[in-house]
């Protein structure tokens, strides 16, 4: 065990496998030392000879002096390198053994294996990075759609962390006019006037609200939809379901954390990400929803935050169909979106769609058979959840259930200042103001708890 930051680093940065490079990474304080015993420059130099930010040629030795590789080596000096601290960056052939070698060596020399994302962890600890651009870059990494490498992008040039700086200076002044206004209340010595405090504080507020609408898009292009594709059988539930994954397959995922582990198919949908759960077998699972007795099924669409219910328009509902719309119901009162789909148009020209009126947001006509029915699936899912959002507010856009909980959170402190300032409770207001920069720091991580960033960077490759 070492304790973090105080020993050097070292990890092969690069997927394991045989590839045309690989590049080990050292950081730390004795980054440069520790290469100088096992890297030798072509052109006879020392490490603390060499210029930072030059690559240059080197051959990596082994304890006895034989050469392990050759290769580009580049040495980043503190704190101009990603993590801050001084870095080494070792290009050599990509082979399996050439690379562990290579990374033994550094570990023989004095570096120790880097953790998960322990590079982008001291970049975030040197302030190099706010909390929200390393969790951007770990979106960055393994992003699934465009859509969801575009949103990564534009967080980890700092489109978030700009917009939380500025809606905390913004709470800052209002919080240090209020305790003026208490300290000298004769002297007229806050720079704000009651109103102003007002004013500013609601216009705080609608900033707030307006960030959290953006988890809407962000959670559907980067975490993703749940979804359940449900109806009785023979509707038209696998055809849809290989309409939807045919045109974008993405890989399948495990997803932990949830009460029971589940293997869940990730379709891409235009700039949405469905992740529909898959307990036992993607068929199987949707032809028990029929078998309304099986406690799975029910939880799974309870769980899910879309449905998709598929009813056979060639044929009149029957009791089966009234059982999915029953469940339905229920599940848009708790809060899903829900999208009715009368499949097969092909053999109805005009089908009866009333009984579905105001059970579902979407009620689409089509032909799963047809792949022009893609194109309505996707446009109804990226308007049910704004996924044509990308980019607005400023680009700033909430990615994650944390960051959305502590938004929310912030917005729930300013909206109480707000109240006590209407019922000239200053004090009170102050107190609102500065628990909402505390929880509004933790977005970022001005003010964090090290289990919070723990759990970010436990989720980083090692390397990263
Ligand atoms: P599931 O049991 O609900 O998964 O239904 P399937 O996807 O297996 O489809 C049942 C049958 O309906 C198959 O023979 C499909 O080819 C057919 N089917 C599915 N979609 C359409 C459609 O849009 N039009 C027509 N005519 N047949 C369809």
């Amino acid at each position: 065990m070492y304790s973090m930051f105080s020993q050097t680093i070292s990890a092969i940065s690069t997927p394991r496998g045989s590839g045309g490079i690989a590049v080990i990474r050292i950081s730390g304080d004795e980054a440069i030392s520790i290469a100088d015993k096992f890297i030798k420059a072509k052109n006879g130099k020392v490490m603390s000879e060499i210029k930072s930010n030059l690559a240059f040629t080197a051959d990596i030795i082994d304890d006895k002096g034989d050469v392990i590789d050759s290769g580009i080596v580049t040495i980043f000096r503190s704190p101009r390198s990603f993590t801050g601290e001084d870095t080494v960056e070792i290009s050599c052939h990509g082979g399996i053994l050439v690379s562990s070698q290579v990374l033994a060596r550094s570990l023989e020399c004095g570096a120790v294996q880097a953790g998960p994302g322990e590079f982008t962890r001291r970049a975030f600890a040197s302030g190099k990075l706010s909390l929200s651009q390393a969790e951007a870059i770990g979106e960055l990494i393994s992003a699934k759609s465009y859509a969801a490498l575009r949103l990564a992008r534009i967080n980890v040039d700092g489109a978030l962390k700009a917009k939380t700086n500025e809606i905390y200076d913004e709470i800052k002044s209002i919080l240090s006019a209020v305790y003026a206004g208490i300290d000298f209340p004769d002297e007229e010595l806050s720079p704000l006037t009651k109103d102003e405090m007002r004013q500013l504080t609601a216009e705080v507020l609608e900033k707030l609200e307006k960030l959290k609408t953006s988890y809407k898009t962000g959670h559907a292009v980067v975490e993703g939809i749940k979804t359940v594709i449900c109806g009785k059988p023979n509707t038209g539930k696998s055809t849809l379901l290989n309409l939807l994954c045919g045109k974008q397959r993405a890989i399948v995922t495990d997803i932990a954390g949830t009460t029971r582990d589940v293997i869940t198919e990730q379709v891409v949908c235009g700039n949405a990400s469905l992740l529909i759960s898959d307990t036992a077998g993607i068929h199987n699972t949707f032809d028990t929803v029929e078998k309304f007795g099986v406690e799975r099924s029910v939880q799974e669409i309870e769980d899910c935050e879309l449905i998709i219910a598929v009813f056979d328009s060639s044929a009149p509902f029957d009791e089966d169909d009234e059982k999915i719309i029953s469940i339905v119901k229920n599940q848009k009162q708790a809060g899903a979106t829900t999208i009715g789909v009368m499949n097969k148009a092909d053999k109805c020209a005009n089908p009866d769609t009333n009984r579905l009126n105001g059970i579902f947001d979407k009620i689409l006509i089509i032909s799963a058979k047809e792949d022009a029915s893609y194109g309505v699936m996707e446009s109804a899912i990226s308007e049910l959840f704004s996924c044509g959002m990308i980019g607005e507010n400023d680009g700033a856009t909430l990615t994650s259930a944390r960051q959305y909980a502590r938004v929310c959170a912030t917005a729930e402190r300013v909206k109480e200042a707000l109240t006590a300032l209407d019922t000239a409770g200053e004090d009170f207001a102050g107190a609102e103001l500065e628990a909402a920069m505390g929880v509004l720091g933790e977005v970022d991580g001005r003010k964090v708890g090290i289990e919070i960033v723990d759990e970010i960077f436990e989720k980083f490759c090692v390397g990263k």
